[in-house]
């Protein structure tokens, strides 16, 4: 008799997933949405499970990058008063209110969420998250029954998952199908396919488009507004909203986007307030942090994460019109 069970474990500042069944060895992988998952006999403990981490650290740091590299990019949403959610495939506007005893609503393209709540980034996180899991849960309701009927289930059971980092959907023999929160964001017919996609039924949707837009949902991410910045440029003093000094270390090029430091000519740029491109990585979701011989991709909420300039460049061109790095398509 097989038995599996499935726990999670912290192993320094990670989550770890614990699968364990018959099996006799002990293993971590990493999945495709950079989830460590270890698998190991029933009798696994904790330790066990932490040291196979451990001693596959490197190889997974490596696994991880690449699949940083090719996964979702994970923007990171401000709670202000404008920012665009996606909700089943149409643009949804945030607008925050001064209700103090209400949970995040839709209302048409608006997405409200009270103003007090925006001033916690992990209490609004939770709440926009519920808000998804109950837009998708509608959707289940008036969709599934008939998609069950293709596989002759038409009672097949699913629910929605809250989790930050777990499998788009799942299926399970008795549970039927969990279903990511973040799904709520495709548009139907695409949410539909992905669930064709796992019953193995036939294709009603692009796939191509489906997989570009599951790399691009929203996964949670948010941050308070950046507090306006006054502070001067910290190398050449200009004044917020004025010209760098000619000879500035910081001043990037109007013309290329690059350092202006061998520039002698009128692509003077103005101090914004903050360091050039830290505004663009934070809207793109582009971080990383030191490792022993160099730097890696990260999650913006990592430990040690900084801006990713050289990603920056990499992924995006300069608009001279806007003065920005926009990204390439
Ligand atoms: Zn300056
Ligand atoms: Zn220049």
């Amino acid at each position: 008799m097989t038995s599996r069970t499935e726990r999670t474990l912290r192993v320094g500042n990670t989550t770890v997933t614990l699968h364990t069944s018959d099996r006799t060895t002990l293993d971590a992988n990493i999945d495709a949405n950079g989830n460590i998952i270890v698998r190991g006999p029933g009798d696994t403990t904790d330790d066990e499970a932490g040291d196979v981490v451990g001693r596959r650290r490197a190889w997974l740091y490596r696994r991880l990058a690449k699949i940083t590299d090719s996964t979702p990019t994970n923007p990171i949403k401000k709670l202000v008063d404008g920012e665009t959610f996606v909700v089943r495939g149409r643009p949804a506007t945030l607008q925050l209110t001064d209700e103090t005893d209400t949970k995040a609503v839709l209302d048409g393209a608006i997405l409200k969420l009270p103003r007090i709540a925006a001033t916690k980034p992990h209490k609004a996180q939770q709440d926009l998250i519920n808000l998804y899991s109950s837009i998708t849960q509608t959707w289940l309701k008036e969709n599934l029954g008939q998609i069950g009927q293709l596989i002759a289930e038409p009672d097949l059971p699913a629910h929605v998952s809250t989790r930050f980092r777990t499998n788009w959907i799942t299926r399970h023999p008795t549970r039927g199908l969990t279903i990511h929160w973040a799904l709520g964001q495709l548009p139907s017919l695409q949410l539909r396919e992905l669930i064709h996609r796992t019953l193995d039924l036939h294709t009603i949707a692009d796939p191509h488009q489906l997989d570009a837009n599951l790399r691009n949902l929203w996964l949670g991410n948010t941050a308070l507004p950046t507090p306006p910045h006054s502070a001067p440029c910290p190398d050449c003093a200009a004044p917020i909203n004025t010209f760098h000094a000619e000879a500035c270390d910081i001043a990037r090029c109007a013309r290329t986007g690059y350092q202006r430091d061998s520039c002698h000519s009128d692509c003077n740029s103005i101090w914004t307030g903050r360091l050039p491109g830290e505004a663009e990585c934070e809207e793109y979701g582009f971080y990383c942090r030191p490792i022993p011989n160099g730097y890696e991709p990260c999650n913006a909420d990592d430990p040690r994460a900084g801006h990713d300039f050289n990603r920056l460049h990499r992924d995006c061109n300069w608009d001279i019109a806007a003065q920005r790095m926009t990204l390439r398509i």
